[in-house]
């Protein structure tokens, strides 16, 4: 008889879309799709379509700790991914959480806004994420809006990185394309301020949940082994690959098609 395949687990800290656009459906086909097992804890509700978020109900933070406290008492958990984490108090319960078990690589995308606009997270959560969970993160994965929050007064991604870095965290992965430029470039910062380049082409269409698909790509090639910049390059690599897959399930964005295989 053949023995168990190893499957890397990702214990998925993130809030739900029930139009399974972005969020943690998202984070779950992107980890599947990966050869990953996700283990899912839900931190917020939200009321949403692929237009707009209309409302985000935020669950009982004891009940978070409790959920990633089972899951991480029972299996040997290979990297931890944080999505929408929604106000303060729920992202003072996840830092207690990685206290715990700060030999786990954390990547964090630190979701404030969604792609529709709508706001996401209360605004004290900004100084949660920089005085007790950037200290945790192995890589930050912020968008525009997000680095120009949290790296507040610099400008300029690079600049705005290190202020990060000097929190503690290990490498930022800066997406760029919120300007409407031909190409899309993200910007991957770590020790030492090295700089590494990614260029992608601008796929036609307006996107719900491509940070969630990046991220937990990052999460799942984190959890097989792979180096951070490697990580990044193929978690890229298949964010690419399922925008051009992509497809419209309702009235509203695009969503990528992370099951697509090739
Ligand atoms: N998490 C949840 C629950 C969301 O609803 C959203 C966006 O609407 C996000 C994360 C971030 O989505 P994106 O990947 O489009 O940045």
């Amino acid at each position: 008889m053949r023995g168990i395949p190893k499957i890397p687990i990702v214990l998925v800290i993130a809030g739900n879309d029930p139009s399974g656009g972005a969020g943690i459906c998202a984070d779950i086909q992107a980890i599947s799709a990966l050869d990953c097992h996700p283990a899912p804890v839900i931190t917020v509700l939200t009321v949403q379509d692929t237009c707009n978020a209309y409302r985000v109900e935020p669950l009982d933070p004891n009940g978070i700790v409790e959920q990633a406290n089972a899951v991480l008492q029972d299996m040997p958990v290979a990297a931890i991914k944080l999505g929408l984490l929604g106000n303060a108090e729920i992202g003072m319960a996840v830092s207690s959480i990685l206290e715990k078990h700060r030999g786990i690589p954390v990547i964090i995308d630190p979701v404030l806004i969604a792609t529709g606009g709508a706001s996401l997270a209360e605004s004290d959560l900004v100084e949660v994420y920089l005085e007790h969970l950037l200290q945790h993160a192995t890589v930050l994965t912020p968008n525009e809006f997000e680095i120009t929050q949290l790296g507040y007064p610099e400008t300029g991604r690079t600049a705005q990185a290190t202020i990060l870095l000097n929190r503690g965290c290990e490498f930022v992965l800066a997406k760029g394309g919120d300007d409407p430029t031909p190409d899309i470039t993200n910007l991957l910062i770590g020790p030492g301020t090295q700089v590494e380049e990614f260029t992608w082409p601008r796929l036609p269409g307006s996107f719900h949940g491509s940070g969630c698909t990046l991220s937990s790509a990052l999460a799942a090639y984190v959890a097989r082994g792979e180096d951070v910049a490697a990580a990044a390059r193929l978690a890229q690599a298949y964010t690419s690959r399922a925008i051009q897959h992509g497809w419209q399930p309702g009235k509203g964005q695009h969503i990528p098609n992370r099951m697509h295989s090739e």
